[in-house]
């Protein structure tokens, strides 16, 4: 059966536009074409970003970009099947796992609608200090300004709510730049804040070459923050570039997880067979490194390959498939060159090999630390396993990367949970679930190479205003 072909214009102050040149937007698993849209140049970014600035000129109230949010949360609500279909055509992600994005996205919006509800200041205690004496003070938190949003291609509804949610709760006029291979989700979304009634200018939806795009948006003096999300080489070039700005990186990992002998070691195979493969790897905190206490590893081995050959690869669209395709063929052969690699360097494959032309899930033993495999960002339904023989061996193979997103440990012990949290050296560590867990209101982002930034409406909100501090003298 031929693919559903959307259509859907950029959204530029208001109006959905159309520029002369057309880009087809293809399936990742059959290569049909499942969408197009117009393709944005820079005077078109331009045009957006005067739309933002005419938008930032006119505040709206906290209860209107409140009710906005809260309406576009309800849309979402009913057409979230809509949406998990644009998300499964254009990424190839399996549909179970674009429903559960799309119902993500809508939680998104609802705390975010909740996040500018609250949006306050605090009071300072000025007689603390005789200094202060004499003097009331507070905070208030002003939007920082206009947002130019750059995000990745494997969330492409639910890390672009992640940031225009936000953005508007905070006060700030977005101009949104979705990945060149998922830009109908994005176009999805606004198309629903349109209906929601956002005023024009408040989010302008350019989908073009990156690299005259962001340049507009670095160069852009009116631009006061980016916040991007995507691979470590971009982002952190971009942050070098716009010095000026604000500029809040969401990054890679080489997503580590520790297996303790006194952990529940089915529950531990069952979770982690799951999250190491789910869209094929392609999310950031996708389980690639697993290190089991030496007495377990056996067990856990016998336990976890069956579960992951027991996976089922194919179709994205059919509501059994739990591995689909990798984002396009280059991924995929770069993939399939670091197993190779791996093993002719001497890892073991315990479960592999490829089914309807996609890759299956891999999982390699007898790994070392400099393989490509262990030391990067795979990106793919590939994961490792180790055994080790101290828990401080354990967390320095952990903490041995230069990413530092999100990490996981599974044990029966809290002494154990509490020491590996303080140990490892990621923007988060998740205790007894596979570190592929996020909640969209959670603080979420990493450090080092990772990022330097938390996302989560309420920590976006925070990123995206300035804090002014008002003294009032009492006389
Ligand atoms: P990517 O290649 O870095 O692309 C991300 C975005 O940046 C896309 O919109 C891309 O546009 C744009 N871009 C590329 N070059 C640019 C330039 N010179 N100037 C401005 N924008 C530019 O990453 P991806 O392959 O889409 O996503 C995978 C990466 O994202 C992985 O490393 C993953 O770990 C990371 N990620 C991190 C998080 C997190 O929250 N920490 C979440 C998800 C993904 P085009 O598509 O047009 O090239």
């Amino acid at each position: 059966m031929a693919a559903t072909v959307a259509e859907r214009k950029l959204l530029v102050d208001g109006e959905w536009v159309e520029t002369g040149e057309w880009q087809e937007v293809r399936s990742p698993y059959s290569g049909d074409v499942v969408g197009r849209h117009p393709v944005a140049d820079a005077a078109l970014a331009g045009r957006a970003v005067d739309a933002a600035a005419r938008a930032l000129a006119e505040p709206l109230p906290a209860h209107r970009r409140a009710a906005i949010l809260d309406a576009v949360a309800h849309l979402l609500e009913e057409r979230q099947e809509d949406l998990a279909q644009t998300i499964c055509a254009e990424a190839g992600k399996p549909l179970k796992a674009a429903r559960v994005e799309a119902s993500r996205a809508v939680s998104t919006y609802t705390t975010a609608a909740s996040v500018a509800r609250t949006l306050a200041g605090e009071v300072v205690p000025m007689d603390a200090s005789e200094a202060g004496t004499g003097k009331l003070a507070f905070t208030i938190r002003e939007p920082i300004g206009i947002v130019g949003a750059i995000s990745p291609f494997n969330f492409p509804a639910n890390l672009v709510a992640h940031k225009i949610a936000p953005a508007l709760a905070a006060g700030c006029p977005v101009v949104l730049k979705p990945a060149s291979q998922t830009p109908l989700s994005a176009l999805f979304l606004a198309e629903l804040e349109h209906e929601a009634g956002l005023p024009a200018g408040w989010l302008n939806v350019l989908v073009g070459p990156a690299s005259v795009i962001g340049d507009v948006l670095v160069e852009d003096e009116r631009v006061k923050m980016i916040t991007f999300t995507g691979s470590s080489g971009v982002g952190w070039d971009l942050r070098a570039r716009a010095a000026k700005k604000k500029v809040s990186l969401e990054l890679g990992n080489s997503t580590p997880v520790l297996v303790e002998a006194d952990t529940d070691l089915e529950d531990a195979a069952t979770r982690l067979a799951q999250h190491a493969f789910s869209f094929a790897g392609q999310s950031c905190i996708s389980v690639q490194r697993i290190y089991v206490r030496r007495a377990a590893y056996d067990d856990f081995v016998a336990r976890f390959v069956p579960k992951v050959e027991a996976l089922r690869v194919g179709d994205p669209a059919s509501d059994e498939t739990d591995v689909g395709p990798v984002i396009d063929e280059g991924s995929k052969e770069r993939i399939a060159s670091w197993i190779a690699e791996a093993k002719q360097a001497g890892a073991t494959e315990l479960a592999g090999g490829e089914e309807d032309g996609l890759l299956r899930p891999t999982v390699l033993g007898d790994v070392t630390p400099d393989m490509k495999v262990s030391c990067q960002e795979v990106f793919g339904p590939v994961c490792t396993v180790t055994p080790y023989d101290t828990l401080e061996e354990a967390l320095e193979l952990a903490n041995g990367t230069e990413f530092g997103l999100q990490a996981g440990i599974f044990t029966g012990s809290v002494d154990t949970a509490l020491a590996a949290a303080r140990a490892l050296e990621f923007g988060g560590v998740v205790v007894n679930e596979a570190p592929t867990f996020r909640a969209d209101q959670m603080p979420y982002g990493g450090i080092k190479a990772s990022g330097n930034t938390k996302e989560g409406p309420a920590y976006t909100v925070r990123e995206m205003t300035e804090e002014r501090l008002v003294v009032l003298s009492e006389r």
